[in-house]
């Protein structure tokens, strides 16, 4: 049977180390779905549909990769697609306590699914998608850290002359 890990999150917008986990997970996994987590409770600066474009364009290439999008409860969701494991990236100490209180809770409502920690190439360590989004709003570049056409996509909204 093939083993699939699903590995969620916001992605608003995909970044270059989301990118590096997602490949990182094909080493270990068959199939990996990334999927987009719609929380009401957050504001996204890009639609799901946005953001699943976008993710669509980054993860294209990878045959073994699909992307998605649920609303209910992740570990419902993990179990609905029959997948072995969840993915999850760690960067900093800082994301640790967070992520150990969800694998925790997780293992509880779905025991058979195993929560999986992949640590990204060091220069991606610091880098998140809410960093990302603050440095364009204060008129820097992306570069380096986002794909170009979610660069582009920033810039549009961010950027000198952007919306928000
Ligand atoms: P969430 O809102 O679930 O934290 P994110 O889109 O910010 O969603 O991140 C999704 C997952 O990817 C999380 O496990 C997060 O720790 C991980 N992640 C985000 N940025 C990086 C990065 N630069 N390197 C490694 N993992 C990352």
């Amino acid at each position: 049977m093939k083993r699939r890990a699903i590995y969620p999150g916001s992605f608003d917008p995909i970044t270059n180390g989301h990118l590096d986990v997602v490949e990182r997970a094909l080493r270990l996994f068959d199939e990996v779905v990334v999927a987009v987590a719609v929380n009401i409770r957050k504001d996204p600066l890009f639609s799901v549909k946005e953001r699943r474009e976008m993710l669509q364009r980054a993860v294209g290439h990878l045959p073994r990769v699909t992307v998605d999008s649920f609303e209910t409860l992740l570990m419902d969701y993990a179990q609905e697609k029959k997948a072995v494991a969840v993915v999850r990236g760690l960067r900093a100490v800082s994301d640790f306590e967070f992520e150990f209180q969800m694998a925790l809770m997780n293992r509880n409502l779905a025991p058979q699914v195993e929560t999986v920690f992949l640590m990204p190439k060091d220069n991606y360590v610091y880098l998140s998608s809410r960093m990302i989004k603050e440095i364009v709003r204060l008129g820097g570049s992306a570069k380096g850290f986002v794909p170009p056409y979610v660069e582009t996509a920033l810039q549009r909204r961010l950027g000198k002359g952007g919306r928000r």
